[in-house]
């Protein structure tokens, strides 16, 4: 018996109908090794978090146990990746082993990535190297601190196996909880086949699962059918989250329809990064040659890959393609509303502003245009801005680790004005601004140290050492180099 064979684990994805998904329990490991279990996660979850002392539960994160609570799946999906159409995808490296629910009432997946190869793993291994596995884990638990919905970390275990990729590479298994790891890809597998019995189901679910009050609100208040209510709702979540991206400075770089969560949490912390120095045409993924998910392209992709969900609930919409097409294009409508509504407010916050006027508008985007002419890290920037409200015996603050050049003077005395001008007391605007600008952010050379440390020297002292630095990122520690 393990902890979990006494967890109520849920299916009510893989009973949707067979269509949806395979039946496919993970491959078994030789060696498995807990790296890091996150309790307080788990405390949420409503998982024994007593993963120490319960070493069976490390044998079910592995993949090496399945429990008779447990049935687990692979969940077919298609995509536009790159903007190329791709019909046919899945879960090939994860297994959703079912659903729990929270201590907040909602459902979450729980699913282990890297665990073998299912029905839709093509030519690939299905499993995980050790390397990524350990950067999910620090980028996705660095954004729920930042408070930017994301899939979460609650275990990454060591499988004591190699997995083939350039070189051979020590492998892991990554646990992720997401409130659903239902995609715009998966919603266009179905409407791709002409498949609108499924399509609907789909729907219904996602409805039911994630926006019921959403959408009966909606309904009620625009007169709307529920599916035009529904792509709404998913429109503003993917705006909401894009408009939190740009304001920390993250680039997804990855941006295809099957990493596009309908829930509205970010997934896939394959190819991504924070910037340093701010680069409006930033892009870190080797494999994105054109540029297409650089940084200031992330809100146009995010209207693009909705368009594809729209495309797939038309039939749903109305039987008159005219009118469902008018429906269509009235919610898709309100995507860039919503968007520049939720990032202004965002970068008025950063500001010390209360609210986005034309004003602070204009002058964020001179402190940007500023930015990118001087090479200037985007949060420590931020962070500074922060410092120079603090009250003098604030002992949170960056003090001697990075300063604002002279080229920011006129700009700080425009900024320094427009806060007077609005009667916005000093100590007011510092509290908004600590608590919106972070010290810390996962800085590319602490993953990539961390990820060296740990795969060559199998010491993770420096991976454990950044997770906890960055679950608090508005507390300066002068712990870490930044
Ligand atoms: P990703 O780039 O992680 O979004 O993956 C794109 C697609 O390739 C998804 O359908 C994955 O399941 C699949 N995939 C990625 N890596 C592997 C692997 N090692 N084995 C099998 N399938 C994989
Ligand atoms: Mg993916």
């Amino acid at each position: 018996m393990t902890a979990f064979d006494s967890v109520l684990f849920q299916n009510s994805y893989r009973q949707l109908g067979e269509q949806f998904s395979s039946e496919q329990a993970p491959t078994p490991v030789s060696a498995p090794e807990l790296i890091r279990f996150n309790d307080a996660l788990a405390e949420q979850l409503n998982l024994p978090v007593d993963v120490q002392s319960s070493p069976d539960l490390l044998q079910v994160l592995a993949g090496n146990r399945v429990p008779d609570n447990i049935s687990p799946i692979a969940t077919v999906y298609a995509a536009h990746q790159f903007g190329g159409w791709n019909p046919q995808l899945g879960d090939g490296r994860a297994i959703l082993l079912g659903e729990v629910v929270g201590k907040n009432n909602k459902r979450y997946d729980i699913q282990l990535k890297g665990a073998g190869q299912t029905p839709y793993s093509r030519m690939g291994d299905g499993r995980s190297a050790l390397g990524p596995v350990l950067r999910e884990y620090i980028l996705c638990e660095a954004m729920a601190a930042l408070n930017i919905p994301t899939t979460r970390a609650l275990a990454a275990v060591s499988t004591g196996d190699q997995v083939a990729r350039e070189t051979m590479l020590p492998g892991a298994i990554f646990t992720r909880v997401a409130q659903s790891h239902i995609r715009i890809g998966t919603f266009q597998f179905f409407s791709a086949r002409n498949d609108l019995a499924s399509v609907k189901a789909l729907a219904d679910y996602v409805i039911d699962r994630h926006y019921k009050d959403a959408v009966e609100t909606l309904q009620t208040s625009s007169d709307i059918d529920p599916y035009t209510a529904l792509l709404t709702c998913v429109l503003k979540a993917q705006a909401q989250l894009i408009a939190k991206w740009m304001s920390v400075g993250f680039i997804h770089g990855v941006m295809n329809t099957d990493n596009m969560l309908v829930c509205g949490e970010t997934v896939d912390y394959g190819p991504c990064a924070f910037m340093d120095q701010y680069d409006p045409n930033k892009v870190f993924s080797s494999i994105d040659q054109q540029g297409r998910y650089a940084y200031a392209r992330q809100p146009d992709i995010g209207g693009w890959n909705v368009s594809w969900l729209a495309q797939a609930l038309l039939p749903l919409m109305d039987d008159v393609k005219e009118q469902a097409l008018d429906k269509a294009q009235q919610a898709l409508g309100q995507y860039t509303d919503t968007f520049d509504k939720h990032y202004h407010g965002l970068m008025a916050e950063k500001l010390g502003f209360a609210k986005p006027s034309s004003e602070v508008n204009a002058l964020s985007v001179g402190l940007l245009d500023l930015m990118a002419e001087q090479n200037s890290d985007y949060t420590l920037t931020f962070r500074a801005l922060t410092d120079s409200l603090a009250p003098e015996d604030e002992t949170n603050t960056l003090g001697e680790v990075y300063q604002l050049s002279n080229a920011f003077q006129p700009w700080l005395k425009k900024w320094q004005a427009l806060l007077a001008q609005e009667n916005r007391d000093a100590s007011i605007a510092y509290a908004l601004m600590a608590r919106t600008n972070p010290a810390y952010i996962p800085r590319n050379h602490w993953v990539e140290a961390a990820i060296q440390q740990a795969t060559q020297h199998q010491n993770f002292s420096v991976f454990h050492q950044l997770v906890d630095v960055l679950a608090k990122p508005f507390e300066y520690l002068s712990l870490i180099h930044i």
